[in-house]
Order: C-alpha cells, then sequence, then structure tokens
C-alpha cells in the first residue's frame, strides 16, 4: 500500500542529499514523498552533531511530526542518532533510531511494520561502512546541485564528533563520477557543488585522488561548471590550484576552514596546518587569482581562546583576504578531547566574540562585493519574481546578484555588469542576454 513519507533535515548540505537519496528510495518503490507539516505514515528526522542542542532540537522536531501525524512511524537517522540512540530511542514517540549503516535500508527495515514491534535501535558499528553517493538541488531554481563524492573522517580535531558519528574516510567510484555528471547535465543542473565530509581526503578504490577529480572534471565536456564546497587547507595543494586558476569550468571560490588565527588555539584542536601556512595559502590564491571569494570556518571560545588569543584571530582575520565567514560559537561535545580542556570560556563570552566577529564576516563580504563592482562576471540564473522583474543568481564568484531581464532563461548561463551593492546583494546588468 503506498505510504506518504516525510522528512525533516538537521544539518548541512550532506546531510540533506542523504535524506533525499533515502527520500528517493521511498519514491522508487511506490510510496509518495509529502512536505513536512503535511499529514504522514512515516516520518524521518535526519540529527546532526554540530547543531548545539541535537537532543532538543530532535524532541522539538518529533513533536511537531506527532501533532500533525499523531499515529506515523517516526525513525530518527543521522549523526546524532548513531551516537546517543540510547537517548533518541527514550524520546516520546520515537518507534526506531537507525544508524548511518543501517540508513539506506530504512525502506526494508519497516516495511509491513507494525508500531507495536517498535521502539528498536537498529544502530550498528561502523566498521566496512560502503560508501553510498547522494545529491540534492542546493537552490529553488534547481540550477545547483550538492553531490557528494566522498564520506567520513579520520582526523582528530579534539572538538569533532564527526568521524565517531560517520565513520572513517570512503569515497565514490572514479569510474561512476562521469555518468553521475551526465545525470545531472540530463535533468538541467548548470553547477555541480562537489561535497564531502572531508572532501579533499577523496581516495577511490583505484587509486585516484582528489586532484585527479579535479583534472577529469576540468576536461570533460560537459555544460556544467563546478564549485568546491570546502577544502581542508593542508589539502588544497597547489597542483589543485593550478587546474583551477587556468580552468573554465572551475568557479574561482573557496571555503577553506580556518578555526583560529592563533597557532597556539590552533594546536589545542589538533588542526594539521600552521596559521603561516593558511596565511600563504589564502594570498597564494588571491595572487594567481584575484577575484576569488574565500570563505572560511571559525570557532569562537574554545578552551583557553584568552582575549589576547581571539584578538589575534579578530585581527587575522580583518587583515586578510577572507571575503566571509561561517562563525560557529565552540560548544562542548561527549567524548571529545576538547570537552576536557582546562581554561573553559564563559558562555557570554563566547557569545559576545561570536558577534563581533558576525560582524566582521559582514564588513568583509560587503568589502568584498565592492571590490567585484565594474566587474562583468558569469551567472546561472536561478529564479525570476513576476512581480519585481528581477532575477536572483550567484556569479561565479559567489557574489548574490539581483538583475532584471525579461529574454534571461532559468539556467543559460550570462554575463553581467556588477553595478551597485546594496549589502546583501549586488545589482546587476545583463551584459549579453
Ligand atoms: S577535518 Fe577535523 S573538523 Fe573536519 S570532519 Fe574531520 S575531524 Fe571533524
Amino acid at each position: 500500500m503506498q505510504k506518504k513519507v516525510s522528512f525533516y533535515n538537521l544539518g548541512c548540505k550532506v546531510n540533506l542529499a542523504d535524506i533525499s537519496r533515502i527520500g528517493k528510495q521511498f519514491e522508487d518503490i511506490g510510496h509518495q514523498i509529502v512536505d513536512f507539516d503535511e499529514e504522514s505514515d512515516i516520518v524521518l528526522i535526519n540529527t546532526c552533531t554540530v547543531t548545539h542542542r541535537a537532543d532538543a532540537d530532535c524532541r522539538k522536531i518529533v513533536r511537531r511530526a506527532l501533532r500533525k501525524s499523531p499515529d506515523a512511524f517516526v525513525g530518527v537517522l543521522g549523526c546524532f542518532a548513531q551516537l546517543q540512540p540510547g537517548e533518541i530511542v527514550k524520546i516520546k514517540g520515537v518507534d526506531a533510531v537507525f544508524g548511518q549503516k543501517e540508513k539506506y535500508q530504512i525502506p526494508q527495515l519497516i516495511s509491513n511494520f507494525s508500531k507495536s514491534d517498535f521502539p528498536q535501535i537498529l544502530v550498528g558499528d561502523m566498521k566496512d561502512i560502503p560508501f553510498h553517493t547522494s545529491a540534492v538541488s542546493d537552490n529553488a531554481g534547481r540550477t545547483r546541485a550538492v553531490f557528494k563524492i566522498q564520506d567520513g573522517c579520520e582526523y582528530n580535531c579534539t572538538f569533532c564528533t564527526i568521524p565517531m558519528a560517520r565513520g572513517g574516510f570512503r569515497s565514490m567510484d572514479y569510474s561512476e563520477i562521469i555518468p553521475a555528471i551526465d545525470n545531472f547535465a540530463k535533468e538541467g543542473y548548470k553547477e555541480v557543488v562537489l561535497s564531502g565530509i572531508n572532501l579533499g581526503e577523496y581516495n577511490s578504490s583505484t587509486g585516484e585522488k582528489f586532484v585527479d577529480v579535479v583534472r577529469l572534471l576540468d576536461t570533460y565536456d560537459a555544460d556544467i561548471r563546478y564549485r568546491i564546497s570546502s577544502i581542508e587547507p593542508n589539502l588544497l595543494k597547489s597542483e589543485i590550484l593550478d587546474i583551477i586558476e587556468k580552468s573554465k569550468r572551475f568557479v574561482k571560490h573557496f571555503h577553506i576552514p580556518m578555526q583560529s588565527g592563533s597557532q597556539e588555539v590552533l594546536m589545542k584542536m589538533k588542526r594539521r596546518y600552521r596559521i603561516k601556512n593558511y596565511d600563504k595559502l589564502i594570498n597564494d590564491i588571491k595572487l594567481r587569482m584575484p577575484d576569488t571569494c574565500l570563505g572560511a570556518d571559525v570557532i569562537v571560545g574554545f578552551p583557553g581562546e584568552t582575549d589576547e588569543l581571539f584578538e589575534e584571530t579578530y585581527n587575522f582575520i580583518k587583515n586578510s583576504p577572507i571575503s566571509y565567514l561561517h562563525v560557529f560559537t565552540y560548544s562542548e561535545r561527549d567524548n571529545t578531547v576538547a570537552a576536557s580542556l582546562d581554561n573553559p570560556v564563559p558562555h557570554e563570552v563566547r557569545k559576545e566574540r561570536t558577534k563581533r566577529l558576525r560582524d566582521l564576516s559582514d564588513s568583509k563580504l560587503n568589502e568584498f562585493y565592492n571590490s567585484q563592482i565594474t566587474k562583468i562576471r558569469e551567472v546561472i540564473p536561478e529564479t525570476y519574481n513576476e512581480e519585481t522583474g528581477l532575477w536572483k543568481a550567484h556569479t561565479d564568484n559567489y557574489v548574490n546578484v539581483m538583475f532584471s531581464g525579461e529574454k534571461v532563461k532559468k539556467g543559460e548561463k550570462i554575463k553581467v555588469l556588477l553595478m551597485k551593492n546594496h549589502y546583501n546583494y549586488v545589482e546587476a546588468g545583463v551584459v549579453n542576454g
């Protein structure tokens, strides 16, 4: 019998791609995917450990689901489910908790279920966990797709639970990449964002590394532009930059996690680079490709981050060519080394520092947008607003633009002139459309 299935995603785009794949599995066997707020027979909640209150978030979503569908089967999966299944199964209304290995078998595991057979914890270990690719649209216009080619991490950054929650490195077969790209092109996507948990650690079973993927896509004839979602600074090697610098297919946008501008804090975090190398890398990128948009992740309030060390981070970013930040307020996670380090930073101080860095990020982005005024850049029109007559899009170097153009078609690459900075977007004009 056809069932209505809804899902809710907490956390990153890779998580969203994973739950979309599971949704597709349900569709393939004849079930219907409905919006989360519609009445459904099966509700799946994909959890995250990065969210500040994973447990409370999960509870809230379960309650919301049960208000609409009191008899629904509620399954919880994802990173938090893998780490704390015993906690989750105690949440009133949860019928099953699925581990990372089990999550792609949910349609089979619960076929012909009867709620009386549950609650159950279906979470095994992650030994020999296979790679499952997944993809999802990244924007309302369905012009950009997030494409997972790598999963898992084996680094030991002291604040991070991802290696425990997602398991070790695993990658998509190299030979499957081009067929997947052909599929994206067939579905009308014009941009693919290469994604992974630690993407630069892509390592296929046939020996290809991430640089080989970049080379492959750079030379493959498809009407698609490529973006790298995020890459660790120790893995963004000059041979990758050599390709991207000359590439017509890879955009000039990098997101490079930094986490702290203080060498002392980086060492406590057990990050695999020195701040002077990070500095050298981002300046080298800007020298080679001056219009590059550079994003960075930063964690504030890590144990032992004194006022002076925070100022080091602040000043480093202020004087750097970084264009914007993703700022995370440090919060203790069970079973991490960082949670037991001395000198925790008081919560109000963490909050203040977060605000200062978010304000700094706004001004860096504004600076970057200003630097792009009078430039001509490529955009892929994403969505059109009939009322305002304006298109929304991102330039190759990730400037959020709006422009008018009745003859413009969604997904068709065009050039625009960047004219006026409105702070959260830049007003542009079509050059050749
Ligand atoms: S590189 Fe560090 S922060 Fe990133 S997933 Fe791996 S352990 Fe976590």
